[in-house]
């Protein structure tokens, strides 16, 4: 395990003292996950531009760099999240998933999981992932006037999936076999040549975790909850899914839906996202696994940019993990090692930051760390509406003399704007 006291890291010069001396303080440390590549780069300027003038920053840190996840065999992976699971936050810098391509260019021992994956299973949550509106930035969605809030399932299905590359004619099974010895047999295909097979679970506990998960965040946030699967063709495993949440709204949710003058509503994914595209937004969408995956990047992009685009894990015992929901940013990334600035957006993994740092101060009873979340986020969308923002946003802003400036110049703007 790595550990730092991320606040030792600031020069304590004397001309600094005085600001050293007003920083916020916190009690219990946050789980924080280094990453890769760009947002690598990014998440080490927010810290010393955005986080470690202000506050007296504790956190335990953990390097998911692919190089360290590859020195101790992925075991830092593991060690990040089940740290979060003790200290109950975490936030997380984007991480490369390696491929064949990855595992050439970091000499790799093996080709690693995914590291949100492994985070994922370990603390069987649910994620949600919000836009960030802003003025000057519309949505491509012309009716959408409210943020469309969706929660992925976290767990199973084609993420844990089983499969064969299948290399001729023959019969291929699905069985079970109980503990008691009963089985069940159910044949898949009756192959008459060369094909694909794929084998896909999903458990109980785990989707009974996200109905409460995805009903709990509706009523925090009071928004409207939609869920919606294809259980017409999969008539037991995505009917499961329809079924364990309408039990779970009926006996547990249903009153207190009615109390806080909000709705659930299931209907098939086909007939979700032609009403998601003409609604007004302002609700929760929750789907699952890989549904998630797809629309999320769908609405992320349709609200105005991936990277402005929020994303927190949060698991059945109250664990939270936060992050932006792009990746590490690869092709900017090979520009900056060329020595080129680049005008990468960090909006989602400051909010990351900011996000963790408020459940951190809800958690703790910190109203002044709560106080800079708001007022950290504010200063971002100060600085965008302002007019300064990355060369993403400034490609399609509304704002008249938008600005597109480097990384770098856009956290100064925004220190400035909080200092
Ligand atoms: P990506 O990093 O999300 O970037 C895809 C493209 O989207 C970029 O090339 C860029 O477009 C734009 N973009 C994304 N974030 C941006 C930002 N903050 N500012 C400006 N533009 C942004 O996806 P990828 O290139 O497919 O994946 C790169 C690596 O990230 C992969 O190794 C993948 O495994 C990993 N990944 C990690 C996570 C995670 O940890 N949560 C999620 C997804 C992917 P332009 O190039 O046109 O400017
Ligand atoms: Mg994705």
């Amino acid at each position: 395990m790595l550990c730092a006291a991320a606040g030792d890291l600031v020069p304590r010069a004397p001309a600094e003292m005085e600001i050293i001396m007003d920083k916020i303080k916190m009690t219990t440390p946050l789980v924080e996950m280094d990453g890769d590549e760009m947002t690598r780069v990014l998440w080490k300027m927010i810290k010393e531009e955005l986080l470690l003038p202000f506050i007296d920053l504790k956190t335990e840190y953990y390097d998911l760099g692919l190089k360290n996840r590859d020195a101790t065999d992925d075991q830092v992976t593991v060690d990040a999240a089940n740290a979060t699971r003790k200290y109950g936050v975490g936030v997380k810098c984007a991480t490369i998933t390696p491929n064949a391509a990855r595992v050439e260019e970091y000499h790799l021992k093996n080709m690693w999981k995914s590291p949100n994956g492994t985070i994922r299973a370990i603390l069987d949550g649910t994620v949600f992932r919000a836009p960030i509106i802003v003025n000057g930035v519309e949505p491509t969605v012309r009716t959408w006037k409210k943020p469309i809030t969706i929660a992925r399932h976290a767990y199973g299905d084609v993420y844990k999936a089983v499969e064969i590359k299948v290399p001729g004619a023959g019969k291929a099974e699905l069985v079970y076999t109980g503990e008691d010895g009963t089985e069940i047999r159910e044949t898949v295909f009756d192959f008459k040549g060369p094909g694909v097979l794929q084998g896909q679970h999903n458990v109980n506990a785990s989707i009974e975790s996200f109905a409460r998960a995805c009903f709990n965040f509706a009523l925090d946030t009071k928004q409207d909850i939609w869920f919606a699967t294809k259980d017409t063709i999969s008539k037991k495993y995505d009917h499961t899914f329809k079924d364990i949440f309408q039990e779970i709204y009926d006996a547990e949710y249903n009153e207190k839906f009615e109390a806080a003058g909000i709705t659930y509503f299931y209907t098939l994914i086909d007939d979700a996202v032609a009403r998601v595209i003409r609604s007004e937004g302002g609700f929760i969408w929750a789907c699952k696994n890989y549904d998630g995956d797809v629309m999320s990047d769908m609405v992320a992009t349709a609200f105005g940019s991936l990277a402005m685009m929020t994303s927190v894990l949060t698991a059945p015992d109250g664990t939270y993990e936060y992050e932006a929901a792009h990746g590490t940013v690869q092709r900017h990334y090979y520009k900056y090692l060329k020595g080129e600035e680049t005008s990468t957006n960090p909006v989602a993994t400051i909010f990351a930051w900011t996000g963790a740092l408020r459940k951190r101060g809800e958690l703790d009873g910190l109203a002044d760390l709560c106080a800079f979340a708001d007022k950290l986020e504010k200063a971002v969308i100060d600085t965008i509406e302002g007019g300064v923002m990355t060369g993403d946003l400034a490609a399609i802003s509304t704002l008249e003399g938008a600005k597109s400036v480097t990384s770098r110049a856009f956290i100064e703007a925004v220190r400035a704007k909080l200092a």
